[in-house]
């Protein structure tokens, strides 16, 4: 039986009465889901998520379509999102609590880990599938049930996800979507009295609004939030790895990533080097629609993300910052009625211009030339974000202490900017609270209660 309403008549705007419908099947489902054994947990997940699997070709193609991404870069997302179904399947036998002998003479404790209840997966539009596994995975094998909510414009693809897992075996409301506006199915699930916790991807003012709401109920949360990944490159790196893992950074997604490089502050002595070389990658990328053959990087997702984008990127170079590339739509006339955005680099804009203090959510990267690594760890830290950051140098020193020194919850050394499941990930300061992957992720859907066990 499947648990999942894929006919919404008219609209994909799900009503109260089917919200509190999902909510309440997965209140109903949580009480046997988080009874079984955990191992049984993993067995039905890792079922449910090979039969999604089965499913690849159908779910890359409406990816692309709803999402505006290249039918390669969906591929990579729905093939990770699967990967870390399986990666909780992998740690379902490793979930434990812990135990102190002891405690007084023939009295001992234990620590008991257990499930939260519902989880609300609240997930935007740019990583519909992996952002909304990385919470549905160690939620579910924890014991805790999940009701999910895509954002307004990318339902499609989650509802058919859910739809096959249901197929695959996963019981009637473990996993539920409702989808929605995030002003309306979004809050409303925030402020549900049967939500235990919200596990949020967004961005940082709708991350402050549920934090405040989900106090109310004293509900937990994870927020994993808006960022503005720093790049430093010093004079001693790999300038062609690091040019190179500085366009694929910026570009991928079109740029509509939390952690894409999105500040790159290179040595001055190094510097036209690289800055040539970046250039001259974004000029190579083919722009196109998402499932024509050859595309390198699709359109933004709306007309709202690339104006905004245009007016960060305008705005920098009205204050000083000197535009090597790109700046507005591609001229090809067959690309004239999509969001499409030329891949684009500034150099230099003020340090007080919006490329350098917002977000920038598209394929728009700033560089700037710095004396030395003093000066970039003091920029890079100089952002009210703290998601990534990366570092290229081949001086174990210099690594260490960018590791030690930059404030974020990630820093990549001579690497390409890619999450592992087995890593914990989470941002720092405006960047969110919690994290998601590794088994640190499991710390976030369950309590713990210490017992102790006396000599009576
Ligand atoms: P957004 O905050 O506008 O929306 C995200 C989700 O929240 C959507 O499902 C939306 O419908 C819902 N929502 C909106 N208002 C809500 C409300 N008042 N109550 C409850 N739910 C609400 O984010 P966006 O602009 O669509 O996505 C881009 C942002 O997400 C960027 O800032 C990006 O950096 C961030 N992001 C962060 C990560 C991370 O792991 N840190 C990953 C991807 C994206």
């Amino acid at each position: 039986m499947t648990t999942v309403q894929t006919t919404y008549p008219g609209s994909f705007l799900a009503g109260a009465e089917h919200r509190n419908a999902t909510v309440q099947a997965a209140r109903t489902a949580f009480t046997t889901w988080s009874e079984l054994a955990v191992s049984r947990r993993g067995e039905i997940l890792g079922r449910a998520a090979h039969h999604v699997e089965q499913h690849l070709d159908e779910l890359i193609p409406l990816l692309t379509r709803e999402q505006g991404k290249t039918l390669r870069d969906s591929r990579i997302e729905i093939t990770k999102a699967i990967d870390t179904l399986m990666h909780y399947v992998g740690l379902s036998k490793a979930l434990r609590g812990a135990h102190a002998p002891n405690l007084d003479p023939g009295v001992e404790g234990y620590v008991l880990r257990r499930p939260l209840g519902v989880v609300g997966a609240i997930v935007p539009w740019n990583f519909p599938t992996t952002l909304l596994c990385n919470k549905l995975a160690p939620a579910l094998i924890a014991g805790n049930t999940v009701v999910a909510k895509p954002a307004a414009t990318t339902p499609l693809t989650t509802l058919r996800f859910a739809e096959l897992l249901a197929q695959g075996g996963l019981p009637e409301g473990v996993f539920g979507v409702v989808t929605g506006r995030g002003s309306e199915a979004g809050t409303a699930l925030v402020t549900h009295p049967q939500v235990r916790k919200i596990a949020f991807t967004g961005s940082t003012p709708v991350g402050e609004q549920i934090m405040a709401l989900a106090a109310r109920g004293t509900k937990r949360v994870t927020l994993e939030l808006g960022g503005s990944d720093p790049m430093i490159i010093c004079d001693d790196a790999d300038l062609s790895a690091a040019a190179s893992a500085a366009s694929m950074g910026r570009f991928y997604n079109c740029g509509q990533a939390c952690l894409a490089i999105k500040r790159v502050y290179v040595f001055e002595s190094v510097a036209d080097e690289v800055i040539e070389a970046v250039v001259a990658k974004a000029r190579r990328l083919k722009v196109g629609r998402g499932d024509a053959p050859g595309t390198q990087m699709g359109p933004m997702h709306t007309a709202g993300g690339r104006d905004e984008m245009a007016a960060q990127v305008s705005g920098s170079v009205d204050a000083g910052g000197e535009l090597l590339t790109g700046g507005g739509p591609p001229s090809d006339p067959e690309l004239a009625d999509g969001f499409f955005h030329e891949p684009t680099v500034v150099l230099d804009p003020p340090h007080d211009s919006p490329m350098a203090v917002e977000e920038v959510f598209g394929p728009a990267l700033p560089i700037w030339r710095v004396a030395d690594l003093d000066e970039a760890i003091f920029r890079a830290n100089s952002s009210p974000f703290a998601l990534g950051s990366s570092v290229w140098t081949r001086d174990l020193a210099r690594a260490r202490e960018a590791a030690q020194r930059i404030e974020a919850g990630y820093t990549w050394i001579n690497s390409r900017t890619k999450v592992y499941d087995e890593l914990p990930f989470g941002g720092w300061k405006s960047s969110g609270y919690g994290k998601e992957h590794g088994i640190e992720a499991f710390d976030f859907y369950t309590e713990t209660k210490s017992v102790v066990l006396g000599a009576g």
